[in-house]
């Protein structure tokens, strides 16, 4: 693992145009628990059950009560972890152009990353279903679930649901950076959700290098990504950043 830290650090510092692209495992070091893998919240329920648009659609009450609420609670508490810091750092030292996210936690942000891109949306706002009025999650009264519009309507998430497209925008800009990357850095994403398991090879089919943080390997490992640098994102990234000022 420390060779591979090394070589993390050579490979960015030499870099011009860094690409990440993270999943849920990012997170998990700021106490938000991914959905697949060891601890996931899918080890407890059922995404279909819960996570698909058709579920919400017909039983909004229970969406909220046992998959949304519970989100917002946990997020609510989160603060960026030396992953996300990382990826600011990078991006403030002129590597890093774009972080392409599946996560709808806002930490990128908070991290202090600019250029953004949320492929499932964001947790901090609300939807009428009705007259689509926006509503900052943090001003929304929760006492009765499901949550409501002044005009009764039903509030939703701006987030993409299990069901629904990720909207085009998102994809070609993301699409255009993966083609564009020198470096892409795949952070905590189990690469079974489609299109984000695509946009790495992308990048690999341009000529970048692919590189893996995650504890576990995924469909990529061996395959699109150069190496897998095996460990929580935080405690990895905290590394390469270490070695990374020492080579600038
Ligand atoms: P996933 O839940 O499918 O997979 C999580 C991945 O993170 C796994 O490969 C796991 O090995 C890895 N992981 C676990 N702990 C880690 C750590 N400390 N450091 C690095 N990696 C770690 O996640 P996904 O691929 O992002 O897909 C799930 C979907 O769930 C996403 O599209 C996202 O919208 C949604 N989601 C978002 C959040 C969030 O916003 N934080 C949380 C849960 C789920
Ligand atoms: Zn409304």
């Amino acid at each position: 693992m420390f060779d591979l830290i090394e070589k993390a650090a050579a490979d960015l510092a030499s870099a011009k145009n860094v690409v990440a692209l993270t999943g849920a495992g990012i997170s998990v070091e700021s106490g938000i628990p991914p959905f697949r893998g060891k601890g996931g919240i899918w080890e407890k329920i059922d995404p279909m059950e819960y996570a698909h648009i058709d579920s919400f659609l017909q039983d909004p009450e229970k969406v909220w009560r046992v998959l949304i609420k519970g989100m917002k609670d946990v997020i609510d508490q989160a603060r960026p972890n030396a992953a996300h810091l990382g990826l600011a750092r990078l991006e403030a030292l002129g590597i890093l152009k774009t972080v392409i996210t599946q996560n709808v936690d806002g930490l990128h942000q908070d991290a202090g990353n600019t250029d953004v891109i949320e492929f499932h949306g964001n947790f901090a706002w609300q939807k009428c279903m009705d007259c689509s009025r926006r509503y900052a999650t943090r001003s929304v009264d929760m006492s009765r679930l499901p949550p409501r519009c002044r005009c009764g309507g039903i509030l939703r998430p701006e987030c993409v649901f299990f069901g629904e497209p990720i909207p085009t925008h998102h994809l070609y800009r993301s699409q255009d950076a993966a083609e564009h990357c020198d470096v892409m850095l795949v952070i905590g994403t189990s690469a079974w959700v489609q299109p984000a398991a695509s946009i790495p090879l992308i990048s690999k089919q341009s000529g970048a290098r692919v590189i893996e943080i995650n504890p576990e390997p995924t469909p990529l490992t061996h395959h699109i990504s150069d190496y897998l640098i095996k460990g929580p994102a935080g405690e990895v990234t905290h590394r390469i950043m270490e070695k990374l000022a020492k080579l600038r």
